[in-house]
C-alpha cells in the first residue's frame, strides 16, 4: 500500500468525510483514517436533527431539497447527497421541573402550516455518511478503517501520521476531524490554551411508544435543578421501529462519575414526566461522554488543520462539521495548486474559521444554557416558566434560543420585582456571573485533557 498521500484526514465523521470528498473533487489524493470498522455505525449518540431549516446557523441556513436528495448549503454554495429517511417536526419545548413549558413554536398550528410550520426535520446520521462515503469512493480516496491513530508528528516536509496497528502515513497537510475529544488536539498541544467548563455525559434510550403532548417536538424538561442539574432531550427519530414511531430519550449532566443509566431509568420510571413513558418499549440503549472546551483560536499547527467538533467548543453541529469539511478540503486543494506548503496557504480556512466560528458564535452561550438550572431552584425555575406566557419564535438554532429566553425574561421582571424581589436580585447576580464560577463545580467534576502526549 502507498505511504504517501496529497492530503490525509484523521476521523470519518461528517467533517473529515466531507473534506475528503472536497478534496478528491480537485484531483488531489486523499487518504481518510477511521477508528471504527463500520464508518456508518453511530456508536456516539446523536439527535440527529438538522441545524437547521428554520433560521440560520454559523451564517448559513440549510434548505433540504427531498426532490432531488440533497442538503444544500446556498450560502456557501454547495450540497451533500441524503437520501435516506427524514421527519418534520414543530417546536422545541422546555419544560420547568415542576411542568410549566416554554414553547419555541406553536405545535399545533406550526404541524397545521406543514413544511412552512416545521422548526426543522430529523435525519439518519447512518445514512448521511454512508451517502459521503460511497461518494469518496467513486473519487477515488482511500479509505482506511479500524485504524486508530495514536501519533502525529511533522518532520521536513512531511506530516507523518501513526496508527496503533503500525502503519505510518504521510502527506505534506493532514485534516484533524477526530471529533470532540480529538486526540490530535491533545498530541499537538492544542487544548492548553482552551478554556475547560467541564465534561457532559449522558446516556440515552431509544423507545417507541411514547405518550408526549406533542409528539414530532423537540422536548426538553428540567428533570432536576442543581448543581449538576439533570435534563432530559426528547426528539423523534427519522426512521420507525418495527412500523412504529420511535424516540431518543436522554438525560445529561457534567459529573461524569455519576451512574447516567440510573438517571436515565429515574427520568422514564419515577420522574414528574414518567407518565410519557408509561407503555414505551425501551428499543437500543446509546450513552456519550465529552468534555466542554473553548474552541481552537488558530485550528492550524505543524501543517495539521483542525475541523469540525475537533476545533470547536461542544458541538459544531452536523451542518457546522460539514461546512468545515467542505471549506478544509478546499483549501487544501488551492494550498497545492498554488505550492503553499505552509500557513499561507491554508489561510483561506483560518479567514472562514474566524468569521463563521469565532466572530459569528459567542461559545459561552452553549454553556449558558446551563445557567438557571444550576442557580435556581426546581420552585424558582417553575415560577419563572409560569410567567413566560408567549410563544416564542419557531426555531432550533443553540445559539438563538437564549437571546428569545433573554427577551422574554426582560418583560417579566416587573412582575418579578412586584412578587419576588429576593429571585429578581439572585438573577441579576448570575447575569454577569463568569462562566468559570458558574460551571466551578462542573469543571471540578471533569476530567480535562490538556496535556500533550
Ligand atoms: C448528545 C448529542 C446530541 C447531538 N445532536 C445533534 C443533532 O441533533 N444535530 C446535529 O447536527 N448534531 C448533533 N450533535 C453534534 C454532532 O454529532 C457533531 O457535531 C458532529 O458529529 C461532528 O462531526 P465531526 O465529523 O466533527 O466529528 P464526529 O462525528 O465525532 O466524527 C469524528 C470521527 O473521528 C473518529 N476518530 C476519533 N478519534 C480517532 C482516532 N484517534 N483515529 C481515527 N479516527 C478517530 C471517530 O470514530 C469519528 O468517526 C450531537 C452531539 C451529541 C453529543
Amino acid at each position: 500500500m502507498k505511504s504517501g498521500y496529497d492530503l490525509i484526514i484523521i476521523g470519518a465523521g461528517p467533517a473529515g468525510l466531507t473534506a475528503a470528498k472536497f478534496a478528491a473533487e480537485n484531483g488531489i489524493s486523499v487518504a481518510i483514517l477511521e477508528r471504527k470498522d463500520t464508518i456508518h455505525d453511530i456508536l456516539r449518540m446523536c439527535g440527529m436533527m438538522l441545524v437547521t431549516l428554520s433560521g440560520n446557523y454559523m451564517g448559513e441556513r440549510l434548505i433540504y431539497n427531498e426532490e432531488k436528495k440533497l442538503i444544500c448549503f446556498p450560502h456557501h454554495g454547495f450540497s451533500v447527497k441524503y437520501d435516506g429517511p427524514a421527519k418534520d417536526f414543530y417546536s422545541w419545548e422546555i419544560y420547568s421541573p415542576g411542568g410549566e413549558r416554554i414553547k419555541f413554536g406553536d405545535y399545533a398550528t406550526n404541524v397545521q402550516k406543514g413544511k412552512s410550520g416545521r422548526a426543522t426535520a430529523v435525519y439518519d446520521k447512518s445514512w448521511f455518511l454512508r451517502g459521503l462515503v460511497e461518494e469518496c469512493q467513486k473519487l477515488g480516496v482511500k479509505i482506511l478503517t479500524g485504524a486508530n491513530v495514536i501519533d502525529v508528528r511533522k518532520s521536513g516536509d512531511w506530516v507523518f501520521v501513526y496508527t496503533a496497528s503500525g502503519m505510518t502515513l504521510k502527506a505534506p497537510f493532514v485534516i484533524a476531524a477526530d471529533g470532540r475529544t480529538s486526540r490530535t488536539a491533545r498530541i499537538l498541544g492544542m487544548n492548553k490554551n482552551r478554556g475547560f467548563y467541564g465534561t457532559c455525559a449522558s446516556w440515552a434510550y431509544e423507545m417507541t411508544n411514547l405518550s408526549l403532548p406533542s409528539p414530532y417536538a423537540l422536548i426538553q424538561p428540567l428533570v432536576q435543578s442543581g448543581d449538576p442539574p439533570m435534563l432530559g432531550f426528547i426528539v423523534p427519530r427519522a426512521w420507525n421501529y418495527n412500523g412504529e414511531d420511535l424516540w431518543l430519550v436522554m438525560v445529561s449532566d457534567t459529573n461524569p462519575s455519576n451512574d447516567h443509566e440510573a438517571l436515565c431509568d429515574y427520568f422514564v420510571e419515577k420522574s414528574r414526566f414518567a407518565p410519557w413513558f408509561k407503555n414505551a418499549k425501551k428499543i437500543r440503549k446509546l450513552g456519550v461522554c465529552g468534555n466542554m472546551y473553548g474552541p481552537i483560536v488558530h485550528p492550524f499547527k505543524d501543517n495539521v488543520i483542525f475541523a469540525g467538533d475537533a476545533g470547536w467548543c461542544q458541538e459544531a453541529e452536523m451542518s457546522g462539521a460539514v461546512m468545515c469539511g467542505w471549506k478544509a478540503g478546499n483549501t487544501v486543494a488551492f494550498a497545492l495548486q498554488e505550492k503553499l506548503y505552509n500557513e499561507e496557504g491554508i489561510k483561506p480556512y483560518l479567514d472562514w474559521w474566524k468569521k463563521y466560528h469565532l466572530d459569528t458564535l459567542d461559545y459561552t452561550v452553549f454553556m449558558k444554557n446551563l445557567a438557571m438550572p444550576i442557580l435556581c431552584t426546581d420552585s424558582e425555575i417553575d415560577y419563572i416558566f409560569s410567567k413566560i406566557k408567549e410563544t416564542l419564535p419557531t426555531l432550533l438554532d443553540p445559539y438563538e434560543v437564549p437571546r428569545h429566553m433573554g427577551a422574554a425574561m426582560a418583560k417579566i421582571i416587573p412582575a418579578i420585582q412586584a412578587e419576588r424581589p429576593e429571585l429578581l436580585k439572585k438573577l441579576g447576580g448570575f447575569a454577569s456571573m463568569p462562566t468559570e464560577v458558574m460551571l466551578k463545580n462542573t469543571i471540578r467534576a471533569g476530567y480535562n485533557c490538556s496535556f500533550t502526549l
